[in-house]
């Protein structure tokens, strides 16, 4: 089948050629039948001529036989006439029957002198007639020449145009059915390779030598064509090795689209469920754990990135998932396993929690000796010093074992706490009256502020208090030269805080995020001397996050500082 943009081309020279050819018959026909007018003109003049000259001349002959004569000579028909417009003699008809002839505009013009030229259709035949009239003394003398006649003379030419355009449509036609189809051809090579590109064979190539327009759409094409086709090649490639890279991930990878369906899952993800999750299947119908679930949803429908612990996925391990959401829709989860950090943190608290339990009793016997020591009157000055050191340490490796066994209890989970309804009046009280004596004993007077008195919080009373204690105590060892230690309670977006704020010495802003972690000290030497076990301030932070709350210290040089902690209203604060 000949391709479409053939038969347009076919249809559009055909109007081009045809038009052509139709104007140039017109254009050919005009020009010829103005030159044959001109020609018979000039030629019908010089017989009138000759005709006046005749008239004028011949003395041999009637006026009526030359007029004859010079009429058939002619081919035309010969008129005389005399200055007043009265016909003498006439080729064709009797010229006492012919009426004036003065007013015709060829007769006008030679009665004044001149040659004159009309052409008009004659009164009685049809058909146009060319008259010349030319003067002669005693009148005027005429030729008039009937115009078919030249129609007549035309008629061949006409044919022989006919056939010349028609050979010329023929040939063009014949060139522009050639140029069409060559056209055509080009274009065709260009659509299937087109289709072949549009089909993804990328490998696909149109090659073409020619430079002009077709030629510089298929380079275009072809050029375009190898450009995708590398940079497909370079995605496949960066795809693969993402692919390898999250595969030799031990943690597990699964996406999900919009419709929380699968989209992709490294092989730990495989490994780690019972049924590996299928393409496009929901995500539910391969991991059922809620919170991973939960996780996921929430990650790709408000995305954002959000964390969950899960323990159902695979049975006895826990996993710390974290799902992100993906530019086009959808989330990403990766799954950690916890399960062997979590038992070695456990084995390690267990550790601490025996060893400090293991030192507890050999402390306290070496204590226990030393003050008997201390208390017999045997020993003298020297020794005395050397027990007093004994004690002092001894001591304060009981603080620390006490502190540690703390600490652990407090983290693993272990300790539980008597949650209550209590009110943050009856909290600062109990920790006010328990310290205020003790402040003064080191020169510092213990204020109590509260602003809401009357609402209540959920909490352990003796855990609270391990938290004021430690605060306070820290504020009278470092801080007792403010003279001043303020306790107090305010509201805040979750329920209540509550806070230890001293005038002392202040802490530089470089360490307050670190204070919270296990034995960090600002001043080392300070806090030992003080009989600081560096653990006051993790024990505050995991009762305080065993509460559901938050605890934070600000401060500032020389300005005093204030440890903050949170706790969430009781529900009953409502009725
Ligand atoms: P420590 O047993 O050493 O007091 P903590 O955990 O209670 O351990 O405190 C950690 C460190 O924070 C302390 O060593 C001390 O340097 C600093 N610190 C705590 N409270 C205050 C305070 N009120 N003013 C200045 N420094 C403080």
């Amino acid at each position: 089948m000949r391709s479409r943009i053939f038969f347009k081309l076919m249809f559009v020279f055909l109007l081009v050629i045809g038009a052509t050819a139709i104007t140039l018959q017109l254009t050919v026909h005009k020009v010829w039948e103005r030159t044959l007018h001109e020609q018979i003109e000039r030629n019908l003049r010089q017989k009138t001529l000759m005709f006046a000259y005749r008239v004028e001349a011949d003395r041999q002959h009637s006026l009526a036989d030359i007029t004859s004569q010079e009429g058939q000579a002619a081919g035309a028909r010969a008129t005389v006439i005399d200055p007043t417009g009265k016909v003498l003699a006439d080729s064709e008809a009797d010229p006492s029957t012919m009426e004036n002839h003065a007013g015709r505009k060829e007769f006008a013009a030679a009665l004044a002198g001149q040659m004159g030229v009309d052409e008009r259709g004659s009164r009685s035949v049809s058909v146009p007639f060319l008259y010349v009239a030319a003067p002669v003394s005693g009148g005027a003398v005429r030729l008039a020449y009937p115009l078919p006649e030249m129609e007549i003379t035309d008629r061949p030419l006409a044919v022989a145009l006919f056939w010349g355009s028609l050979a010329a449509f023929v040939f063009a036609m014949a060139v522009a059915a050639a140029a069409s189809q060559y056209v055509g051809r080009r274009l065709q090579r260009i659509v299937n390779f087109a289709e072949r590109v549009a089909g993804g064979d990328l490998t696909a190539r149109i090659a073409s030598s020619s430079t002009d327009e077709i030629g510089q759409v298929a380079a275009a094409l072809d050029k375009t064509t190898r450009g995708v086709e590398e940079s497909y090649a370079r995605v496949q490639t960066s795809q693969r090795e993402l692919e390898t890279l999250l595969n030799s991930m031990q943690d597990a990878v699964i996406a999900v689209d919009v419709d929380g369906r699968v989209q992709w899952a490294n092989r730990g993800m495989d490994r780690l469920l019972l049924r590996a999750p299928r393409l496009n299947a929901p995500l539910i119908d391969s991991v059922r754990d809620p919170e991973f679930l939960a996780a996921i949803q929430q990650a790709a429908r408000e995305q954002v990135v959000t964390s969950a612990r899960s323990n159902t996925i695979a049975s006895g391990r826990t996993f710390d998932v974290t799902a992100a959401p993906m530019p086009g829709g959808g989330a990403v989860a990766v799954l950690r396993d916890l399960t062997e950090t979590e038992r070695m943190e456990k084995s390690r608290r267990d550790f601490i929690a025996n060893v400090s339990h293991e030192l507890r009793t050999p402390l306290t016997s070496i204590q226990g000796y030393t003050e008997t020591l201390l208390d017999s009157p045997l020993a003298d000055n020297h020794v005395r010093e050397f027990l007093e050191i004994i004690r002092k340490n001894s001591a304060r490796m009981s603080r620390l074992t006490e502190d540690l066994l703390t600490l652990a209890r407090v983290e693993s989970g272990e300790q539980r706490f008597d949650i209550q309804r209590v009110s943050t009046e009856e909290l600062l009280q109990d920790a006010w009256e328990s310290f205020r004596e003790v402040a003064r004993s080191y020169g510092v007077e213990l204020e109590m502020e509260n602003s809401v008195p009357t609402v209540y919080v959920n909490a352990d009373r003796e855990a609270i208090h391990q938290i004021f204690s430690n605060l306070i105590e820290n504020a009278l060892k470092y801080a007792a030269s403010g003279k001043k230690v303020i306790l107090g309670a305010r509201e805040s977006e979750i329920g209540v805080e509550f806070y230890v704020r001293d005038l002392g010495p202040g802490i530089s802003s470089e360490h307050l995020h670190r204070l919270f972690e296990r034995f960090y000290r600002v001043d080392k030497a300070r806090s030992r001397e003080s009989g600081g076990t560096g653990l006051g301030l993790a024990i505050a932070k995991h009762i305080v996050l065993a509460h559901g709350g938050t605890i934070r210290a600000e401060s500032e040089l020389h300005h005093g500082s204030s440890f903050l902690f949170n706790l969430t209203a009781s529900e009953a604060n409502a009725d």
